[in-house]
């Protein structure tokens, strides 16, 4: 999956025309020099386009316009080279509909000791010109990203990155399709929600399809779609014996091979960027998908289990923002925990649906009952992930809001072998330890559910929150319980009142 493919972001430079023609000129040029760095310089994911220097409230506005109506455009990059006066921006800021970040730099590095004069003083002048954009965007009450420092640095560039990314997620989402075979897992709370809030806020589109209708496209497969399917598997995976042709489960892979064809027939055809299954409707299945989610996710969709709409699509967001780097990015779910006080950890799986793309070894393709739900045994990838850095996020409906909990941690090498656990498995431990990672979750109201990502960074993950406009809790190294709890009490009073703030 290449999702920056195709994709712009508009570098737009704020002045005024005070300063005659050449110091324009010469922003102008400064403008074309940055973006061409920018483009040459491969530390970006996404192509950067010039635009004209913009000195009037008019071109601003129609600027802003064109941006919305763009449909390859992820978001804008401003840049005050001189001082822009900020009441020509209102209009245009207000139309905008996508993310902009401000570029808070400058042509020079360093200041010209020896030559510096007021020449140089006039066309230098992000210092405050930014400032004044600054003031604007906070007047206005609007969320956007600022970026300070040199722009051929390691460190801005690499900020400049993640919001990119964060941004071209945003981008891939708006107008997204979430398809859900079957409802919910009956009973169950935390992947209820509000899809019509969900389509306003987030801008996809959640809708369910009758198990039937994919059962149809699962039985048009054919023997032969099925036989180059199976080469591919023997091809990727540790078989197992009996998984192979001639052995007593072949069928069942034959099953399974089919129903991932089904699925993705109908997830292609229809457009979805990201679905749900769950074990409770099946009717027509005969085995609860576990290969074709774990493929389907490996190839970047969106996935959910017990119908959780919304972590399948945080899953394919985290997924787009992860495109290219290293670490994979998978559905996970917090399944139980080793307690012993020396070393207290989290053992993540699922029943089926893990990514192989976290994968540290090459996955293992096995049959084995599943325990729940009364169907025949499902073939899955089994395979453990490599230690380092990672992190956990879920995204909950609070009823006037979604908040956003985001959770690093530690992914460790599991203790001991784990020989009879038939399923995919991460061993990790919460930041700053179990004991209050897992309880400021917890009063957090963090699922059990999450997108899981050995890529992505708390930054990716707060930027792309703050684009999607939603509330945010993290849990690091420096949480405490008491912080955590006053953040929470703050954040329900902010959210109340905000709508008000917005004149
Ligand atoms: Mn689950």
């Amino acid at each position: 999956m290449n999702p920056f493919e195709g994709l712009e972001f508009w570098f737009i430079t704020g002045s005024q025309h005070l300063y005659g023609e050449e110091t324009l000129k010469q922003v102008a040029v400064d403008s074309e020099k940055i973006v061409s760095f920018f483009n040459q310089s491969n530390q970006l994911p996404v192509k950067v386009v010039i635009k004209p220097v913009l000195t009037t409230p008019d071109s601003i506005y129609q600027l802003c316009l064109e941006a919305n109506n763009a449909k390859n455009c992820a978001g804008l990059m401003t840049w005050m080279h001189t001082f822009s006066p900020a009441k020509m921006w209102i209009a245009g800021l207000k139309a905008l509909n996508k993310p902009f970040v401000d570029l808070h730099t400058q042509t020079n590095r360093d200041i010209p000791w020896a030559d510096i004069d007021m020449d140089f003083m006039n066309l230098n002048q992000t210092a405050h010109g930014g400032r004044e954009f600054g003031f604007i965007g906070a007047r206005m009450r609007l969320e956007h990203k600022v970026i300070v420092g040199y722009w051929q640095d390691a460190d801005f560039l690499d900020e400049l990155n993640t919001w990119m990314r964060a941004a071209a997620a945003w981008h891939d989402l708006q107008g997204a399709r979430v398809a859900r075979f079957g409802d919910n897992m009956r009973e169950v709370a935390v992947t209820e929600g509000d899809k019509v809030s969900a389509q306003m806020r987030w801008g996809y589109s959640v809708n369910g399809y009758g198990v039937g209708d994919l059962v149809k496209y699962v039985n048009n497969i054919s023997d032969a779609a099925i036989d180059k399917i199976i080469a591919e598997y023997n091809d990727t995976y540790t078989v197992s014996s009996s998984l192979q042709a001639g052995g007593q489960y072949y069928a069942s892979l034959r099953t399974s091979a089919r129903i991932e064809l089904g699925m993705r027939a109908f997830l292609e055809e229809g457009g979805f960027k990201a679905f749900t299954t769950t074990f409770e409707d099946l009717n027509g299945l005969d085995q609860l998908p576990g290969l074709a989610v774990q493929r389907l996710m490996a190839d970047g969709y969106g996935f959910g289990a017990e119908g959780d709409w919304k972590t399948a699509a945080l899953v394919r967001s985290m997924k787009v923002m992860a495109a290219g780097l290293k670490g994979g990015t998978s559905f996970m779910e917090d399944y139980t925990y080793h307690m012993q006080p020396s070393g207290m950890k989290v053992l993540g799986a699922h029943m089926l649906e893990v990514c192989s793309s976290i994968a540290s070894n090459k996955p293992s393709l096995e049959i084995h009952p599943l325990s729940i739900g009364g169907k025949a045994d499902p073939v899955r990838l089994v395979f453990n992930v490599p230690s380092g850095p990672g992190l956990n996020a879920s995204v909950i409906d609070m009823g006037n809001r979604f908040r956003m909990i985001v959770n690093m941690v530690d992914v460790v090498v599991p203790d001991a072998p784990l020989p009879k656990l038939p399923v995919a498995r991460v061993v990790w431990v919460p930041k700053p330890n179990l004991k209050i990672g897992a309880g400021a979750w917890i009063l957090a109201g963090g699922a059990h559910h999450t997108g899981f990502s050995m890529a992505l960074t708390e930054q990716h993950m707060r930027d792309f929150a703050e684009i999607a406009g939603v509330e945010y809790v993290l849990i690091d190294e420096n949480a405490r319980i008491d912080e955590i709890k006053k953040e929470l009490r703050w954040n329900e009073a902010y959210y109340g009142l905000s709508k008000g703030f917005l004149s």
